[in-house]
């Protein structure tokens, strides 16, 4: 089949790669598993072997029949539930009641949508396993012990953890850029304690909002800086630090108390 770069085709040849993400997501018999972008059906077919059950969503109409037709016995049964939709104009609530993971080889022209989309959705998953550009998987797991708007925005959630590094080889077509397995473990909003996401979110993109300067000049575009200096004091922070050298804890003490 012609492949699609609109749809971020990019279909793993690599059997090594296809049993690492399914070790990484832990997945076993009892599991839900949501898998967003099925393509041909090669991580599927790792993932029904573990017994679990499989939700597929595949946006390309051209590979459903491709897929009904290679998965027949397993829909059959009801292991595998194929969907033709847009994983973006899905509702989750329609299609996962309870716990699920997520485990996919992402189109990565939306891993951000995807992140967020599952992250801050009401009914999250327990984990996310994801094959991502190795770039974005340095920066979530903020590799260089800088945080980012990113990292930031997936700590506040779950875990993140580099798992590991897969060449643009293990793909066909070849994709220009080399990916990494990435997992999101313990996702849930308790870490919040009580802080709401939006005000949560308001500060942290207001601290990142001019790179250059430091956090509280940042924060003072909106926040009294008497009560900033206080604030910082009580998370001990130096007041000439930046956006990017704190850690989740800190920004979530830190936003709790400005938003007093
Ligand atoms: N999992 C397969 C294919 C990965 S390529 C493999 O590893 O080989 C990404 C897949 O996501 C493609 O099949 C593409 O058609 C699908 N896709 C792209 N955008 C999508 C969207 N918005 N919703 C659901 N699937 C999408």
């Amino acid at each position: 089949m012609q492949t699609k770069k609109s749809l971020g085709q990019h279909f793993l040849n690599s059997p090594q790669t296809l049993q690492s993400i399914v070790v990484s997501g832990k997945i076993q018999k009892e599991n839900v598993v949501l898998e967003i972008g099925p393509g041909e059906g090669v991580l599927t077919e790792v993932l029904l072997k573990t017994g679990a059950r499989i939700i597929s969503i595949e946006k390309d109409d051209r590979l459903i029949p491709y897929l009904q037709k290679k998965f027949e016995k397993e829909i059959e049964k009801k292991q595998l539930n194929l969907i033709h939709a847009d994983i973006l104009k899905i509702g989750l609530a329609d299609i996962t009641n309870g716990k699920y993971k997520v485990v996919a080889n992402i189109p990565y022209y939306i891993t951000g949508q995807i992140l967020r989309m599952f992250l801050e959705s009401d009914n999250q998953p327990e984990s996310m396993t994801l094959l991502v550009q190795k770039e974005v998987a340095d920066r979530i797991a903020a590799k260089d012990g800088k945080e980012s708007l990113l990292s930031l925005s997936i700590k506040v959630f779950g875990n993140p953890k580099y798992i590991k590094t897969v060449g643009r080889n293990a793909f066909k077509p070849q994709p220009n850029v080399d990916s990494a397995i990435l997992n999101i473990e313990n996702i849930s909003k308790k870490k919040l304690s009580g802080l709401s996401e939006k005000t949560f979110f308001e500060i942290l993109h207001l601290g990142f909002a001019h790179k250059r300067k430091q956090l509280l000049p940042n924060l003072s575009a909106k926040y009294d800086k008497i009560i900033l200096i206080k604030a910082f004091e009580k998370c001990h922070l130096n007041p000439k630090c930046r956006a990017e050298d704190i850690s989740i804890e800190t920004w979530i003490k830190l936003c709790t108390i400005i938003a007093k």
